[in-house]
């Protein structure tokens, strides 16, 4: 196998892996915050984290996958402002918020479970580890890292001389910055609460007695405690989507590092945001889209899969309905390629794909090894599968060999049934067009009466971030 490179955001470049105890590896990537469905962006996100555990094993090493399920303490803003995230969703939904969480986690898992996204070794509910959380919390007061005001305890950043290098951060820049509201208890905007008190929300539903009172933890120290629980005081890799480097994770190292005096993480990946084309997802505003509205749109759950890995994770990836058409569209093709493969095979799959076959799969190995190019990768799948020197059994093999890390389910795969009469789906699509048209001669007469004739015949329309969709009822 080639030597496996990874961009390293501490240090921002390219490095070799190197794993500290080889052929173990310990990888931490920062689960959801279960009070919502997970969007596609999130799932973008995990997506990314999947491609590089399975090019993790690929390569021979033994991965160790711990994910956190955030079910307390993160609040609406990443600076310890605003309301618990779970808690107003219980309010909202009129549930407890043990049933949100158990809800939304269920929810999770089955969208990764779609995305075909291999479930992680060890899965850690942030309010199983309360008391692991209280011992790390007690060992960085220890050190002199911490104080009390207003009843929380807050790590102090200028007590730790490192603080903000994962970002680039320029403290004393940033201090003189302008940022409207700060928490006042804070004697420095970036110091960050290890445990809150009554002082601070007085409504919190789950609360715990610590040696600060009783109250319940902030977000941050929960992926200290679990990752060093399961994987050790320092382990290999932690991953995340890119808004965690500048708060989240440069805070996890802090702690991490305070409480036990040593280096803490070996590599930080992080992927880029997906974007809608016209602008940001929040998932706290509820203006995204889950995986089901893309299934509900007729898309396969691996259509978005594909479409992800159509994209760098360190690039930028913009949503459209146009790109996961093509997305569709390509993957459609692909598995057509392989039932043809299969066919001329008559069933028989190479053991060890050999000369061309192998060269192509070496390849493949080549572009996951720079940084997981999944777009490099899955062009070269492509290659593969239209190689008209490869015999298709050898191609079949290499084919299979590759989607162990891609994951589109190639050996699954079935000619399709026609779901949706592509007439009628055309009609759909034209009637959608003039309805927007309509609405933007402001012609809400018409808007309206294409609605209700498309009701009619079966159809509903939703009006996203993304433009309209449509789907059966
Ligand atoms: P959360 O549930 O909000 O804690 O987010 C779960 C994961 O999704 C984190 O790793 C985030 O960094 C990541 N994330 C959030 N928004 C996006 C987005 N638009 N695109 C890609 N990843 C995202
Ligand atoms: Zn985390």
């Amino acid at each position: 196998m080639p030597v496996l490179k990874l961009f390293n955001t501490m240090g921002r470049s390219l490095q070799e892996f190197v794993a500290q105890n080889p052929p173990s590896v310990g990888f931490y990537g920062c689960g959801p915050t279960v009070y919502n469905y997970a969007h596609i962006g999130n799932l973008r996100t995990y997506v990314f984290e999947d491609i590089l555990v399975r090019t993790l094993r690929r390569f021979g090493f033994k991965v160790t996958h711990v994910m956190n399920i955030t079910d307390v303490g993160h609040l609406s803003g990443d600076d310890d402002m605003g309301e618990d995230k779970m808690v107003r969703s219980a309010e909202e939904r009129g549930q407890t918020v043990l049933q949100i969480a158990q809800f939304y986690t269920d929810a999770f898992f089955a969208d990764t479970d779609r995305l075909n996204i291999v479930r992680p070794t060890i899965v850690c509910k942030a309010t199983d580890h309360i008391q692991d959380m209280i011992d790390l919390i007690k060992r960085i007061e220890a050190n002199g890292f911490t104080y009390m005001a207003g009843g929380n305890l807050y790590f102090d950043v200028s007590k730790f001389p490192h603080y903000g290098e994962l970002a680039n951060l320029k403290l004393e820049e940033l201090r003189a910055g302008a940022r409207t509201k700060v928490d006042e208890n804070k004697r420095n905007p970036h110091d960050f609460v290890l445990w809150f008190t009554k002082s601070k929300f007085e409504n919190q539903a789950l609360v715990w007695d610590s040696p600060w009172g009783r109250g319940y933890p902030g977000w941050h120290i929960e992926c200290s405690a679990m990752s060093m629980k399961y994987l050790g005081e320092n382990f290999d890799i932690h991953a995340g989507g890119i808004d965690h480097i500048s708060v989240h994770h440069t805070n996890e190292i802090a702690q991490s590092e305070a409480a036990t005096g040593k280096p803490w993480v070996r590599y930080w990946l992080h992927a880029e945001f997906l974007v809608m084309d016209n602008g940001k997802m929040s998932k706290s505003k509820g203006d995204f889209l889950t995986l089901q509205s893309l299934t509900d749109r007729g898309f396969d759950p691996i259509d978005f899969r594909y479409f992800c890995l159509g994209g760098h994770y360190r690039s930028q990836l913009t949503f459209s309905w146009e790109g996961m058409e093509q997305a569709k569209a390509s993957r459609k093709s692909l598995v057509e390629r392989i039932l043809d493969l299969r066919e001329k095979a008559q069933g028989k799959v190479a053991d060890v794909p050999g000369g061309r076959a192998k060269e192509r799969l070496d390849r493949f190995d080549g572009y996951l090894a720079d940084d997981l190019s999944a777009p490099r990768a899955l062009a070269e799948l492509w290659q593969l599968v239209k190689d008209p020197e490869i015999p298709p059994a050898e191609a079949l093999a290499a084919a299979f060999d590759m989607d162990s890390v891609l994951g589109l389910k190639l050996s699954e795969a079935r000619r399709e049934e026609q779901t949706f009469d592509p007439v009628f789906a055309g009609e759909i699509e034209k009637l959608v067009q003039e309805r927007i048209l309509a609405k933007k001669s402001k012609d809400w007469a018409k808007a309206d009466a294409i609605r209700t004739g498309l009701k009619a015949r079966g159809i509903t329309l939703e009006d996203t971030p993304a433009g309209t969709i449509w789907k059966k009822l």
